[in-house]
Parts: structure tokens; C-alpha cells; sequence
């Protein structure tokens, strides 16, 4: 934990020792997961402070490392608990690292269509959900989504154009 005048030293004019007492109010420590106990939005904590609602893993970050989060990354979890604050199940990584690693641990969650029941299927329905979206979102460049393709089929053992078939809609999860 960062001391006070570290925060100091880092040039911020605002009192952290409020913001800190406040997350530490808000907090109910488990042995593996912080649980928000205050207002959230969506599953993911947040608190407001010089008039912003900032999130709560974001100040986790912020009294634990002593800075904020870069701004143009996003906090992931280990631990899919977007309620949790622990910093030590706090990542710092792109929107669509993020992507991959729900797309990675989706993998291994059931579901309750006959696709999932199929112990030859590797991409679940709930992949096949979140394929989609990133397809309507179309990231990046041609070469760019190629790439994401080959990565994600790396990642569920099939080929990159089952995987862009998936996506697209052209193939359905259970023909698999
Ligand atoms: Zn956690």
C-alpha cells in the first residue's frame, strides 16, 4: 500500500486519505475476493469522488499501485467476480485481451443447449455469442481480424475458418 506522501509526491492536490477511508467502507474482505458492498452499475462497483463515479477497481488500482490505470486500458479479472476489488485479481489489459480471455474461459462453462452437450463441440454457445459480437464490431483491420481469428482458433482447437464461420453465422455451434 502506498503511503500518503507518496500520493503527494505524485502530485495530486486532493486529499486521498478520504477517497481511501471511503473504498475501505465500501469493502467486505473474503479470503480470495473483495466484495463491493456499495452502489454498482452493472455488477462493477463504483464511487464517487471530486465529482466523477469512479470505479472501484479503478481506486483499488489507484491506492494500491499509487497511480491510475492507464486510460486507454481496461481493468480485467482473474477472477470473473466483477465485484470484486482485490488488486491481486486486477489486470491491466486491452478491450480485446479482455475479449479473449472471456472468450478462453467461456470454453470450459456448460451450457444448457444441445451444442454444449456434445462431447466433441470445442466452441460452446455462449463462444459462439460473444464470436458474434466481435464480428458485428468488426476490430481492427482486415489483417487484424485475420490474426484475431487464427488466435481465437489457436485457443478453441478448431481451425480459423470454422471460427469465422462461427462468428459470421454461417455455422451454427451444434454442426460442429
Ligand atoms: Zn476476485
Amino acid at each position: 500500500m502506498a503511503t500518503l506522501t507518496e500520493y503527494y509526491r505524485r502530485g495530486l492536490t486532493t486529499n486521498p486519505k478520504i477517497l481511501e477511508s471511503r473504498f475501505w467502507s465500501r469493502v467486505k474482505i473474503h479470503p480470495s475476493c473483495w466484495e463491493w458492498v456499495a452502489g454498482k452499475h452493472q455488477g462493477y462497483g463504483y464511487i464517487y469522488w471530486i465529482g466523477h463515479h469512479k470505479r472501484a477497481t479503478h481506486v483499488s488500482w489507484f491506492l494500491h499501485h499509487g497511480e491510475w490505470p492507464p486510460p486507454d486500458k481496461i481493468l480485467c479479472h482473474t477472477c470473473d467476480n466483477p465485484s470484486c476489488v482485490n488488486p491481486k485479481h486486477l489486470f491491466v489489459g486491452t478491450r480485446r485481451e479482455n475479449f479473449l480471455d472471456c472468450v478462453a474461459k467461456g470454453r470450459n462453462r456448460g451450457g444448457g443447449t444441445r451444442g454444449d452437450r456434445n462431447p466433441n463441440t470445442k466452441v460452446s454457445s455462449q463462444d459462439v455469442t460473444q464470436l458474434c459480437a466481435l464480428y458485428a464490431m468488426r476490430p481492427g483491420t482486415r489483417r487484424e481480424r485475420a490474426a484475431l481469428w487464427k488466435q481465437l482458433a489457436a485457443i478453441h482447437n478448431v481451425t480459423p475458418n470454422t471460427i469465422q464461420q462461427l462468428a459470421s453465422g454461417k455455422r451454427r455451434c451444434r454442426s460442429h
